[in-house]
């Protein structure tokens, strides 16, 4: 039997109001690279909630996309030209060469130059520039990007494991149309490259809540509130170890009311770093998966255009659960707490639930000094005195930085995907798009079956380009891969579940994400 949470504080509204247009981004390839040997940073963790986001059947309740990768010119709209020059020339083998460079840009055994690395920060930049357009075109009302969240990259060096601030470049997008923008950081770590980025503005607030003291990156004193027109408009709630989900819903729903209230942005951006879950390899945060995916529950309430991204989180298997039970959130769908079957099930031993529970470890964080702290904090906002910010950056693009997402655009992709699959009855773009609506299956049983074709292919399609480059042996059903036709399709399907005749064959293809406790790199 489980233990229940101390709290449980996700509670979610079916409310008409809470059913959201949610946009699901994700590029297969991205579990396929590593940093280095031993490394707490595994990509693998977006495959294996991905895994689980499928397995649950959220796929049914949002469009899924895989966005284009950011091209270098994309990511020179916040990085330096020299910087984003280096990230893409430079290899394992080229760095030793570059020693001044390997100063200048910050590259170590933190940082380090991995094989795939630029390509990595492609996808991950790209998810996020396009959940911003898709936002700002009023495609949906959410929007997810788990392989986003890298919030300590620098304009001109890489920093805490991150190379592109994907964060700041979709952030950037978003002020296109929306007058102020609100980044909430809930990573253990100090969100310190978003902060920097938006320091003198007001356009963006930034609001960090993190493990402060003896800690990376070391910034984010409650005295850091930005500066020039930026004054106030940076929040940090330096927390002690050991904060459990009590205290800090308690903390974070207060200052985010009083911002929300203060300051109305027209678009959030959510950091769901997953290291501040308690037993991070990282952090020394208590939080329960439901205490963290409580940021998420109360975010949406507030009915803004909401863009989720990852982080952190260096417990993979915690991750992996935890931001498949946060794309629940998103979606209006409570799911668990049995783990259904998938590639990774072995991850999740020993006792197969979908779950992050809190340790006994004591709280360091008083309610003295989390009760000044917020008071403090709640002072500052109050400081921004004008909801109309007075100075317009000069360096927001004038034109998208992503050249999509208008009706034109639209238009054109559809055209496209009609000539390309003429022979087909649905057509892959169609089966990514669709949704299925909520009760009854309808008296149309047109419309059933072909809400059937459609759920069925839109798993297989997202399960087969999920493993087929990485992992042949691992593949739900290589078989499925190789079929092209929607028929076929269909018939290759029915009688397969995802359950195969034993448990014990479960593949653990990165040994590596299981222990390595002992592997204390700093981040
Ligand atoms: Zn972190």
């Amino acid at each position: 039997m489980l233990n229940p949470a101390p709290l449980d504080t996700v509670c979610l509204n079916h409310a008409p109001s809470s059913k959201k247009r949610v946009a699901y981004f994700y590029d297969s390839d991205v579990g396929n690279y590593a940093y280095v040997s031993g490394h707490p940073m595994k990509p693998h963790r977006m495959r294996m909630a991905h895994s689980l986001i499928l397995n649950y059947g959220l796929y049914k309740k949002m469009e899924i996309y895989r966005a284009k990768p950011a091209t270098k010119y994309e990511m020179t709209r916040f990085h330096s030209d020299e910087y984003i020059d280096f990230l893409f020339k430079v290899t394992p083998d080229s760095i030793t060469k570059h020693m001044t460079e390997q100063a200048k840009y910050n590259f170590n055994d933190d940082n380090p130059v991995w094989d795939g690395l630029f390509e990595f920060c492609s996808i991950s930049a790209g998810g996020s520039m396009e959940a911003a357009a898709r936002l700002n075109n009023r495609k949906c009302d959410l929007a997810i990007n788990w392989s986003g969240g890298l919030h300590h990259a620098k304009k001109g060096e890489a920093n805490g494991f991150c190379y592109v601030n994907d964060i700041v470049l979709a952030i950037l997008e978003l002020l296109r149309f929306h007058q102020r923008v609100l980044y909430i950081d809930i990573d253990v770590h100090h969100g310190d490259g978003v902060e920097e980025a938006f320091y003198t503005t007001d356009r963006v607030m930034t609001v960090s809540f993190h493990q402060y003291g003896d800690f990376f990156p070391g910034t984010g004193d409650i005295d850091d509130i930005g500066v020039h027109d930026g004054k106030n408009h940076s929040v940090n709630v330096p927390l002690r170890p050991g904060m459990d989900d009590a205290s800090y819903s308690r903390v974070f729903q207060q200052v985010i009311k009083g911002i929300m209230e203060w300051y109305r942005p027209g678009a959030i951006v959510l950091q769901c770093g997953g290291d501040s879950l308690s037993g991070d390899r990282l952090g020394s945060f208590n939080l329960s998966m439901r205490g963290h995916a409580n940021c998420v529950n109360y975010v949406k309430s507030f009915n803004v255009p909401t863009m989720l991204v990852g982080g952190g989180g260096y417990t993979v298997r915690n991750v992996s659960r935890t931001w498949a039970f946060e794309t629940g959130v998103a979606v209006g769908e409570e799911i668990g707490p049995e783990l259904p079957y998938d590639d990774y099930y072995g991850y999740y031993a020993p006792d197969y639930v979908l779950d992050v529970r809190p340790s006994n470890m004591p709280n360091h964080n008083t309610d003295q000094y989390l009760n000044q702290i917020t008071t403090r904090v709640l002072e500052n906002i109050k400081k921004t005195t004008t909801f109309s910010p007075s100075v317009q950056m000069t360096d927001v693009p004038r034109y998208p930085l992503v050249p999509a997402l208008d009706e034109e655009y639209e238009d054109m992709m559809e055209d496209e995907d009609e000539d390309q699959n003429k022979d087909t009855r649905v057509s892959p773009r169609q089966v990514d798009m669709y949704i299925e609506p909520d009760g009854e299956l309808s008296d149309d049983e047109d419309m059933n079956r072909i809400s059937s074709v459609l759920n069925a292919i839109k798993k297989r399609n997202h399960l087969n380009h999920n493993e087929v480059t990485s992992n042949p042996t691992t593949d739900a059903d290589v078989s499925m891969a190789e079929d092209d036709s929607v028929g076929t399709k269909l018939d290759s399907i029915e009688g397969k579940t995802d359950v195969p005749a034993s448990k014990e064959s479960t593949p653990l293809t990165d040994v590596d994400v299981l222990g390595d406790a002992q592997d204390e790199m700093s981040e």
